[in-house]
């Protein structure tokens, strides 16, 4: 991680991205947060609170739209007509099942597809490292929120921008219920109500899908009183 105190962060608006948002604007590092809309079932609510979260933070935000990459189809997320998985709080930690779960909300190089476009946008702007909100929870399923990728990928854009621009995380490492608790611990209060880390884009967040399971057993496990959000 350099110490550049100029970063552009990745923001979906949900518990990692906001977290990075955090423990980043903590460091003064955020310089501009950037949103991308692919038409993910979510959209308007992560839109939503990734606005809300720019305001909180006071960081200038950009949204890009790559309506193309959920046109694709073939992901749960992205295709309302595919049933989103539910799983049980106990099966998060099952690799078989958490395996089949990831299949089905894949959107094809979403992660690799946002990271270039978002590299991109910093080398213009002559900005040399992307914030991304990665966990090692879900980097069991996912590759694509691995350290290894963040390695991978740094070395890639080491080639393909001027400014060699970096990708880093300040989560990458962490489980949720290990963001949480370093959430508290910041000296600004994480707005925990802001946050839209549900697959689905309901009125509520649904409480069943994986990333809604995800979270609330972070929230449980953290042995402190933070506000629960209302689901
Ligand atoms: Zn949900």
């Amino acid at each position: 991680m350099t110490n550049s105190k100029n970063s552009l962060l990745l923001l979906s608006g949900g518990l990692d991205s906001a977290a990075n948002f955090a423990i980043g604007s903590e460091r003064n590092e955020i310089v501009r947060a950037l949103t991308f809309k692919y038409g993910q079932r979510a959209q308007a609510k992560e839109l939503q609170a990734a606005i809300e979260l720019c305001q909180y933070y006071r960081v200038e935000h950009q949204v890009l739209d790559l309506s193309w990459l959920g046109a694709l189809g073939g992901s749960a997320l992205t295709d309302k007509n595919q049933s989103l998985p539910r799983l049980n709080t106990h099966e998060l930690d099952q690799l078989d099942i958490i395996k089949k779960t990831a299949k089905a909300v894949w959107v094809p190089n979403r992660n690799g597809i946002f990271i270039n476009a978002a590299a991109a946008v910093a080398e213009s702007l002559n900005i040399n490292q992307i914030i991304v909100g990665f966990n090692i929870e879900e980097a069991q399923s996912f590759p694509d929120n691995s350290v290894e990728f963040l390695k991978k990928i740094t070395d890639s854009l080491f080639y393909s921008t001027a400014n060699h621009v970096q990708v880093s995380s300040y989560t990458a490492e962490l489980n949720k219920t290990e963001i949480v608790t370093k959430l508290r611990l910041l000296s600004r209060p994480f707005p925990f109500e802001k946050i839209w880390s549900c697959y689905d884009g309901g009125d509520k967040p649904c409480g069943v899908c994986e990333s809604c399971k995800r979270f609330l057993r972070a929230i449980n496990l953290t042995t402190c009183t933070i506000e629960r959000p209302v689901i």
